[in-house]
């Protein structure tokens, strides 16, 4: 069977049947544009067949190919954990913002998932030192591999938000938590409905995860630390109010490059005359 033509029979957008197929030749993108015209293999063929036919039924090509790019690395991915979104890139570069180089302060992820927001972090900042929690064994297993494949140190914990972190406190924390409304017909549609349940849903209006953790997160940062969490669309104004009824200082809402209103955030009050983490 002719490359080309595998390609286009496949039924599926050029750029997905490519993803499958120089996973299946291991070949890159440049490789098949080049030889597009050149057999492939009768156990090629049949296996790009496989993945083509589990992507017509809908499955995620990130599960599909165990794979997704965030911040510019590879992630491990598998259907325990949320497929790592490019807007949460922007809950990353606010708190590359908060981390300086030279100091290893404390940080906590969140619900890590596959460990991609705290894996990042660790390794744009290697002085900082990176604990992430997550509350679903199978995603932890995740995240431990992703650590381990970039080679950067993480504590990892498995518990309910702060439920393993008791006495401990942080200089920056951040959470891409559950946040999508139970109702939203969202959840049935595209990738969404393969993902893990648990990582998506945030009860009736979406925030009952985020008022927990604004509510705890206040006992575990230290004096002029910063609480940083992503949240959907419609939800900035309540987030802000959660921070402001917990009194945070510094409250903010933060656009991704689509312009929605995506991460929020405030900061504990520094201590007097003590360093200001900006
Ligand atoms: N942004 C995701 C979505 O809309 C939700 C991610 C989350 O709940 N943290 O599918």
């Amino acid at each position: 069977m002719i490359i080309g033509q595998l390609l286009a029979d496949s039924g599926l957008p050029l750029l997905e049947a490519r993803m499958l197929l120089e996973r299946v030749l291991e070949k890159p993108r440049a490789w098949l544009i080049a030889h597009a015209d050149e057999a492939a293999g009768a156990a090629a063929a049949e296996a790009f067949a496989s993945m083509v036919e589990r992507r017509r039924r809908g499955e995620p090509i990130a599960y599909i190919l165990g794979e997704r790019e965030f911040y510019g690395r590879e992630f491990q991915v598998a259907p325990s954990v949320l497929i790592p979104r490019p807007e949460t890139e922007l809950l990353v570069e606010l708190a590359l913002a908060r981390i300086p180089v030279n100091e290893s302060v404390r940080v906590l992820d969140l619900g890590t998932g596959s460990g991609a927001i705290a894996v990042t972090l660790a390794k744009e900042r290697p002085q900082a030192r990176l604990t992430a929690v997550d509350v679903d064994y199978a995603a932890l297993s995740v995240a431990r591999a992703n650590a381990k494949r970039h080679r950067v140190n993480v504590r990892f914990f498995c518990g309910d938000w702060f439920g393993a972190l008791s006495g401990e406190s942080f200089d920056l924390i951040v959470a891409n938590p559950p946040y999508v409304a139970s109702a939203d017909p969202h959840l049935a549609a595209g990738d969404v409905r393969f993902e893990p349940q648990r990582a998506l849903v945030g009860g009736a209006d979406g925030l009952e995860c985020i008022r927990v953790i604004v509510a705890q997160a206040r006992a575990h940062l230290n004096p002029g630390a910063w609480l940083l969490f992503e949240h959907g669309y419609d939800q900035a104004a309540a987030c802000r109010a959660l921070l402001e009824a917990q009194a945070y200082g510094d409250i903010q809402t933060w656009p991704d490059l689509a312009g929605i209103a995506r991460v929020s955030g405030g900061r504990v009050a520094p201590a007097e005359g003590g360093a200001d983490l900006e």
